[in-house]
């Protein structure tokens, strides 16, 4: 078992894609730190909970990683408990979706803070320590539309590009450390978002994907499970499309 005792911090990991991944490395004993932001602690719980019936160690800590503080604070008391950090999903992201014309500088902020200064954030708070073992695997999850774009989303598709360059840069500075960084680029996935959206947008998305479906959470988790495990270790700086092949 590749991550077996590992300490693996995931980011937004109380639902959705964050929860699938978090199930993946359950599997293995890992120790699994939840990071998320909503003061409605049920999503977290249940989460931990799924991950300690399955024989792994899991915490729920509600922070905003948009905060330099709040991450240096928690990744610092995570170093000081467990020793040491070996992987790293950044995962959490938000969406404030409206014509560019219309955008109000709060929601760009909000949404680049969220989706990307968060990666900035924890990626260096964990570098030191992956240093200093030598070892790391870190996964950033971006979005089919950093590459495409998408009318309505240019904050969000900004976020997402800027994760893809921030990726392909630190991992070139890490690359002599054994520290990888990757990242993970999903289609339209089966979420509670998508479940809620009118059939005819969902048959319009559908016409976009030669695999003929949305994608699932646990499609987009293995993904990024694999690229952490020790059969990886020669794959850095790679942007990985899960996308039923939407994007070529
Ligand atoms: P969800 O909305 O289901 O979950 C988002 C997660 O991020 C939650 O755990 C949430 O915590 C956490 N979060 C949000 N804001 C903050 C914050 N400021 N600080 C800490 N945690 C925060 O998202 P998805 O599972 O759908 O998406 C996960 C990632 O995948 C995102 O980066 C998204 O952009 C990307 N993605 C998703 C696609 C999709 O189709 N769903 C497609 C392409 C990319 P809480 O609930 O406690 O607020």
């Amino acid at each position: 078992m590749d991550h077996s005792g590992r300490v693996v911090i995931i980011t937004g990991g109380s639902r959705g894609i964050g929860r699938a991944i978090a199930l993946q490395f359950a599997g293995e004993k890992a120790k699994i730190i939840i990071v998320h932001y909503d003061p409605d602690e049920s999503a977290v719980e249940e989460t931990v909970k799924m991950i300690q019936e399955m024989g792994a160690g899991a915490e729920g800590h509600k922070i905003d990683v948009s905060s330099r503080d709040d991450v240096a604070a928690l990744f610092k008391d995570v170093i000081s408990r467990h020793g040491k950090i070996d992987v790293l999903i950044n995962n959490a992201g938000i969406t404030r979706d409206n014509l560019l014309l219309r955008m109000s500088e709060k929601d760009w902020d909000l949404v680049l803070d969220v989706n990307l200064k968060s990666v900035f954030n924890c990626t260096q708070a964990v570098l030191k320590p992956m240093m200093k073992q030598r070892y790391g695997a870190i996964v950033n999850i971006s979005s089919v539309v950093g590459q495409i774009g998408n009318a309505s989303q240019v904050n969000y598709s900004a976020s997402k590009a800027g994760i893809m360059g921030f990726t392909k840069s630190i991992a070139r500075e890490m690359a002599s450390r054994n520290i990888t960084v990757n990242a993970v680029a999903p289609g339209y996935i089966a979420t509670e978002m998508t479940d809620a959206l009118p059939e005819e947008v969902k048959k319009s998305f559908m016409s976009q994907i030669p695999l003929g479906r949305l994608g699932s959470t646990e499609d987009v988790a293995g993904a990024v499970y694999w690229l952490c495990s020790d059969s990886a270790r020669y794959i850095t700086g790679q942007v990985i499309h899960v996308n039923g092949g939407m994007f070529m």
